[in-house]
């Protein structure tokens, strides 16, 4: 497959940008080669600058659930732009997504909208330590929760639980007030709460861990968190911006039946514009500004584009059989994977819920982000070229999770299986 164009026009941007991009994982760096420039997209469908077709499976990192550009989302969005781009005072369109949210997460009694996940989860952060007064805030290793300081925090070495930096330009200070613990380590858990009793202000969870590829969690490793956070006055933040609408209309806190202090969203209730939201009991959120004293702001925050095609999205999945679709989708794609897997003797195991999935090279189930890495990543970027260059786009980086929509067709995912075989049939000389 050529792609001259994309190959010029990425020199072009690495001049004046890093990378040549504006979010790392585009510029391939985990999977090596040069990304293809997209110049459009359709339903399941991409197409590069060199006029290359792909079948996606990005769909924009989760918020594409209804396939590219849906002729009826593009015109609430039009019909939007031609009332005003941007007014940064009350809209109509914030109360109707609010309500819509709401109805959907009950434990989303008020909500403030913001315009990233990162945004959301940083808030909710600060409004977690705002209202129970401590500093101390658990997170899991491997799970993203946006790029704010505070969360840029990996594992130190040996028992300390105590975080160090992730990333260069995040002071020492700021980390100590995180602490990182294992995914689906309740016993370990436990340990962290007892040695800092009275300190924790909250734990920050992805219910599926989707930034390391698919992990999700051991059977009631989700309301141990819920038990702890009780037992010590610590609020539980649900991270659910990539699971929420997209395992089951509302988020895993519908499927699991967990109550969650704060929960965040974005991805898919934007429908592919920037918004994103946080919230949870009314108490809690009514220690922000301008109700209380935990500050928090934003010029295009509740935009009207996109409340607008947030809504109509809400708004289509909320169909009868939607999510019906979405997991029969994803059922049969990564069965079919496992199954030409084992017929070439390739290990894999793969796993979905909704439209969501991934899958790793190995015959164990993957419980953290430590048990990952010990999987044959090695094998992906070979992998992932091989289906590249049949019209198969998936994540450039085998630690992401895969999407779905309901613009796939069954022609679509065959079509992708069938790549799959030769790309194992080819991995395996
Ligand atoms: C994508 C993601 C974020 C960050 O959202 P951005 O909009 O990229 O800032 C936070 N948490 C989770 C679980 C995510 O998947």
């Amino acid at each position: 497959m050529k792609r001259q164009r994309s190959s010029l026009l990425f020199s072009a941007a690495k001049r004046y940008m890093p990378g040549g991009v504006s979010s790392p994982v585009r510029s391939f760096s985990a999977v090596g080669g040069e990304p293809p420039f997209i110049a459009r997209g359709k339903g399941s469908r991409v197409w590069d600058e060199d006029g290359n077709e792909y079948i996606d499976y990005v769909g924009s990192w989760g918020p594409a659930i209804l396939g590219h550009a849906p002729d009826d989302i593009v015109a609430v969005v039009c019909a939007a732009a031609a009332k005003g781009l941007s007014f940064g005072a009350p809209t109509v369109g914030e109360t109707l997504l609010a309500a819509e949210i709401n109805a959907a997460l009950p434990s989303m009694e008020m909500l403030r909208f913001v315009s990233s996940g990162t945004e959301a989860c940083m808030s909710a952060i600060r409004l977690a330590r705002g209202y129970t007064g401590k500093d101390l805030v658990i997170k899991f290793a491997g799970h993203y929760h946006g790029h704010s300081d505070g969360l840029l925090a990996k594992a130190g070495s040996g028992v300390a639980t105590l975080a160090l930096p992730s990333s260069a330009g995040v002071p020492r200070e700021v980390v100590e007030h995180t602490l990182v613990a294992e995914f689906n380590d309740g016993v370990a858990l436990r340990g962290i709460f007892s040695q800092h009793r009275g300190k924790i202000a909250a734990v920050i969870v992805e219910p599926i861990a989707g930034n390391v590829g698919f992990i999700r969690p051991q059977v009631d490793f989700l309301g141990l968190i819920r038990e702890l956070c009780d037992q010590e006055q610590a609020l539980m933040i649900l991270d659910e911006v990539m699971t929420g609408f997209r395992v089951a209309f509302g988020g895993w806190q519908t499927l699991a039946g967990i109550k969650p202090d704060l929960t965040t969203l974005a991805k898919v209730i934007g429908g592919g514009l920037p918004l994103a939201v946080y919230g949870g009991r009314k108490e809690i959120m009514a220690k922000i500004a301008p109700l209380g004293p935990v500050y928090q702001a934003g010029t295009l925050s509740g935009n009207p584009l996109a409340t607008a095609c947030g809504l109509a999205t809400l708004q289509r999945l909320k169909a009868p059989g939607v999510y019906e679709e979405l997991n029969q989708k994803a059922a049969f794609l990564t069965s079919g994977l496992e199954r030409l897997a084992a017929r070439y003797d390739i290990p894999l195991r793969s796993d979905f819920a909704g439209g969501m999935f991934g899958f790793y090279f190995t015959h164990e189930q993957v419980r953290s982000y430590a048990e990952a890495q010990q999987t044959a990543v090695h094998w992906y970027p070979r992998f992932f070229h091989l289906m590249l260059d049949q019209g198969i786009y998936l994540a450039p980086s085998p630690y992401e999770a895969g999407f779905v929509s309901l613009a796939h067709s069954q022609e679509d995912l065959q079509a992708t299986l069938d790549a799959a075989e030769q790309a194992f049939a080819q991995l395996r000389v």
